[in-house]
């Protein structure tokens, strides 16, 4: 469920038409409710309710600060995957102690950023990572805390590009060696071993494949308890599911998703900890745009967008479907036909949609991509030196803008030309 509803006549986010936020910021811009990013939020929290847990939201799916501080003040932690994440988290307000930090190439200055600053945990993913970490962690004089994220070999039933959980990923220590590691782990002087990570994938559908995996972590857990290591906390990473149409066959819920935590893991005794990030954010952003032209084409009518794949990669990327609703709302009814939904970039892969049915639409008309606010704006580019598009948060009846479109000098005074030209 979410807050972009139809209210005479006219499509809203929460209490504000989205036609007067256009006609404030121009298009495209992106556009996100307070109220669904709550509401995902306690879904998760509330799914945990009674087992000692921390909601990581994974911020690299929607990183805006406005939207860290909005989740912050409800008691998430923040997942980040970079150096500039964690700056971005603590300017947005959240201390160090609810960051953790993943990924599989965190360099040495990432790392004395995050010891300096004050981190939960590393979530470690090579030997070499977890040696150079120690050895950082020594020289500035402090314990550095890890889990190390283990990959299970499972299949996540999903996109190949956002599957990570088999052996054939880059990520994570094969669960075969990780006794092995957290061997070398234990006994290296600037490092403790407090848990275990896990994350198998984006957008997973069904929860068997967080089973299987789950499960593997259970086992570990023992294993590396019965050898020494204080395995206290468990980080389950994310990737449930959002669904990106109406029609389809909804993924499993966060309530289903704690159950199956409890069940699999909840005999351990150990804290719990989840790094959703699609769920949380992607059901409560839309891309709002506007039709350029209508063309007429060979067997098909092209409708040509405002928007492109610039700022929105995901269908171009992952073959992602998202539903285009018009901002006006449709007469009872009325005849669609269909379209190929398009961007004005110089690229054929440019195509939001293709024979996509629609209602009559015209030049000036206004659509929203819905399921958009995951992974939309934060990968953006200014490809065909086209600006990065605003985002707007609403709240009930106010809304702000809260990154603003950069202007055309803006974007071009950041080229320097050297003086021998
Ligand atoms: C991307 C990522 C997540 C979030 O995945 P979602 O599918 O957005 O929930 C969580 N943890 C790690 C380590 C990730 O890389």
């Amino acid at each position: 469920m979410d807050h972009f509803l139809y209210r005479d006549g006219v499509l809203h986010a929460e209490n504000v038409p989205l036609t007067e936020i256009a006609r404030a910021v121009g298009t495209p811009f992106y556009c996100y409710s307070t109220a669904t990013l709550v509401r995902h939020f306690r879904l998760f929290d509330e799914a945990l309710a009674g087992t000692e847990h921390l909601v990581c939201y994974a911020m690299k799916a929607a990183s805006n600060q406005a939207i860290l501080r909005t989740l912050a003040g409800l008691g998430a932690g923040m997942d980040v995957v970079s150096g500039g994440e964690y700056l971005r988290a603590r300017a947005a307000g959240v201390p160090g102690e609810r960051i953790v930090f993943s990924g599989v190439g965190k360099t040495r200055d990432e790392m004395r950023l995050a010891l300096e600053g004050g981190i939960r945990q590393f979530n470690v993913e090579s030997e070499p990572e977890m040696r150079a970490l120690s050895e950082e962690a020594v020289s500035l004089g402090v314990v550095a805390p890890i889990t190390v994220r283990v990959n299970p070999d499972v299949d996540a039933k999903t996109h190949a590009k956002i599957a990570t959980g088999k052996s054939e990923n880059k990520f994570g220590i094969p669960i075969s060696r990780a006794r092995a590691v957290y061997a070398e782990a234990a006994a290296l002087p600037g490092l403790e071993v407090i848990g275990i990570d896990v994350h198998i994938g984006s957008q997973l559908t069904e929860l068997e494949p967080f089973r299987q995996a789950y499960q593997k972590v259970a086992d570990l857990t023992e294993k590396l308890r019965a050898e020494g290591h204080d395995i206290r906390r468990l980080d389950l990473g994310g990737g449930l599911g959002i669904p990106y149409t109406r029609s389809n066959e909804a993924p499993p819920l966060p309530t289903e998703y704690g159950a199956l935590i409890r069940e699999t893991l909840g005999h351990l005794g150990c804290e719990i900890e989840i790094e959703p990030g699609r769920l949380v954010a992607g059901n409560a952003g839309i891309l709002v745009s506007k039709v350029i032209y209508v063309k007429e084409g060979e067997g098909r009518d092209f409708l040509i967008l405002d928007a492109a794949m610039n700022d929105l990669i995901r269908p171009a990327m992952y073959d992602a479907h998202h539903d285009i609703i018009p901002v006006v709302e449709p007469a009872p009814g009325v005849e669609q036909s269909a379209y190929d939904v398009v961007g004005p970039v110089c690229e054929s892969g440019d195509t939001f949609a293709k024979g996509r049915m629609l209602p009559p639409l015209r030049e000036d008309d206004l659509v929203a991509f819905r399921s958009a606010g995951a992974y939309g704006a934060v990968m953006s580019s200014e490809y065909n030196t086209r600006p990065l598009i605003p985002e707007v948060l609403v709240n009930g009846r106010d809304f702000a803008v809260i990154r603003a479109r950069p202007t055309f000098d803006e974007m071009i005074n950041r080229d320097t030309i050297p003086e021998w030209l």
